[in-house]
C-alpha cells in the first residue's frame, strides 16, 4: 500500500478532499508522509535551506536573539526554542555564536519543537551537548520568556485555496479523474474569513488560507507578551498572498506535486499579514532577508571566514553570501517578521 493508494480509497469513499488535508498526507502522515520517512535537506535530499547554506546564517541571528535578550533585562530561565529545527544546524550554529554572551547558555532551556521523528534523532546528534527537549506543538512550550526562531516552518504548514467566484468562493480540491489525482473546484460558498479578501481580488482569482499557522502565532505571542522575549520568522511569501503558490520540489527540481504523493516536498508561499493579525503582541515590519543580514554584519562576518579560510574555501563564502543576500537568490523572496514586547526594543536588524 502507498499513500497514493489510502488518498486515492478516501477520494472513492468520501469524495474530493481539500488541499490542505491533500498536503497533510503527504507531509505528515505518520507512516508514508514525506517528513515522517527521510530527511529531505541537503545536496543529497530536496532542498536546502539557509542555515544548510552557510553557518553565517545561524551565528548573526543567535547574536541578535542574544542581543535581544540583553535589551530585556537577561531573565535568568528562559525558552530558547525553534519551529521545525530540521538537522539542528541553526540550532547548532546559535549556540557556538552566543558562547561568548555571558549567561546567555545557563540560562537557556532548549526547546524543539519537531514532528518527523527521523530529523528528531538527527537533531539529538547535532545538539547532543546541550540537553534539548522534544514537544510536538507550540502549545506545550513553557511558560517562559522565549526566544523564538522559525525557518522555513510555516511554508510546511498545509493551505486552503479558494476561487474568487463573484460574493463567494470555491474550493480548490483534489480528487481523481481516471484513476489519477487531479485538481478540481467546490460548489461555490461564502467564506467569512475570506471578506477583506473581496476587496482585492477579482473573478477567478486565487487566495490561498494556512489554519494553523494562527494557533500557532498565538501560542508564541502570548507567551512573548506574558513573560516576553522575542520571536524571528524567515520565510518566502509576503504580505498578503495572492495566486496558487503551492509547490513540490523533488532532487532541487520543481514537480508536479500530485505526482507521487509523499515523496516530494510540498510548500506554500508564508501570508505574514495573516501572521501578524494572529499576534497578541507587537510585530516589526515584514524585512527582506538579505536587508535583515546585511544589517546584523554579513558582509563583515564573510570577509572574516574567508581571511581564515583556504583558497579553495573562499568562492564558497562568497557564494554562500551572495546566495542569503542577494535579491535574485534568496534576498528578497525571503522575509523576515519579527514579535516582541509592547515597548521593548525591536530584535537587532529589524524595525517596529
Ligand atoms: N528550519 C530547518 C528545517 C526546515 S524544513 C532549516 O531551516 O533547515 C521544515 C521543518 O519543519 C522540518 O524539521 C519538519 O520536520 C518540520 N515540520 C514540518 N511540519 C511540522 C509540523 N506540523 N509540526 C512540527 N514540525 C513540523
Amino acid at each position: 500500500m502507498t499513500l497514493f493508494d489510502r488518498i486515492a480509497a478516501r477520494i472513492r469513499s468520501d469524495g474530493p478532499v481539500s488541499v490542505a488535508d491533500y498536503m497533510s498526507d503527504c507531509l505528515l502522515h505518520p507512516e508514508f508522509g514525506y517528513y515522517a520517512t527521510r530527511d529531505p535537506l541537503g545536496e543529497a535530499g530536496d532542498f536546502i535551506t539557509a542555515p544548510e547554506i552557510s553557518q553565517m546564517f545561524g551565528e548573526l541571528i543567535g547574536l541578535a536573539l542574544a542581543q535581544a535578550w540583553m535589551d530585556q533585562g537577561r531573565p535568568a530561565r528562559f525558552a530558547l526554542a525553534e519551529l521545525g529545527p530540521g538537522r539542528g544546524t541553526l540550532l547548532a550554529d546559535v549556540l557556538r555564536a552566543t558562547r561568548t554572551v555571558p549567561g546567555f547558555a545557563a540560562a537557556a532551556e532548549l526547546w524543539l519543537v519537531e514532528a518527523s521523528e527521523t530529523l528528531r534523532a538527527k537533531q539529538a546528534e547535532t545538539l547532543a551537548a546541550y540537553s534539548p527537549r522534544w514537544i510536538a506543538t507550540a502549545s506545550d512550550l513553557p511558560d517562559l520568556p522565549l526566544f523564538l526562531i522559525a525557518n522555513e516552518f510555516f511554508d510546511a504548514l498545509p493551505v486552503r485555496q479558494f476561487v474568487r467566484d463573484g460574493d463567494g468562493w470555491r474550493e480548490r480540491r483534489v480528487g481523481l479523474t481516471d484513476g489519477r489525482l487531479s485538481f478540481g473546484l467546490a460548489q461555490r460558498q461564502a467564506q467569512p474569513v475570506l471578506n477583506h479578501r473581496l476587496e482585492d481580488t477579482r473573478d477567478g482569482d486565487l487566495v490561498e488560507i494556512c489554519p494553523p499557522a494562527g494557533p500557532v502565532v498565538q501560542e508564541i505571542t502570548r507567551r512573548i507578551a506574558d513573560h516576553g522575549g522575542s520571536a524571528l520568522i524567515i520565510d518566502y511569501g509576503d504580505w498578503r498572498s495572492l495566486g496558487n503558490t503551492l509547490q513540490a520540489l523533488r532532487s532541487h527540481a520543481p514537480a508536479d506535486p500530485l505526482e507521487g504523493p509523499g515523496q516530494a516536498d510540498l510548500t506554500a508561499h508564508v501570508d505574514f499579514e495573516a501572521l501578524a493579525t494572529a499576534a497578541c503582541c507587537q510585530h516589526t515590519r515584514l524585512t527582506p532577508q538579505g536587508v535583515f543580514l546585511e544589517r546584523l554584519g554579513i558582509t563583515d562576518r564573510a570577509r572574516a571566514l574567508a581571511a581564515g579560510a583556504g583558497d579553495g574555501a573562499q568562492d564558497g563564502i562568497v557564494a554562500a553570501h551572495r546566495r542569503l543576500t542577494h535579491p535574485d537568490e534568496m534576498g528578497n523572496l525571503f522575509k523576515v517578521l519579527g514579535f516582541l514586547p509592547a515597548h521593548a526594543a525591536a530584535p537587532p536588524g529589524l524595525m517596529v
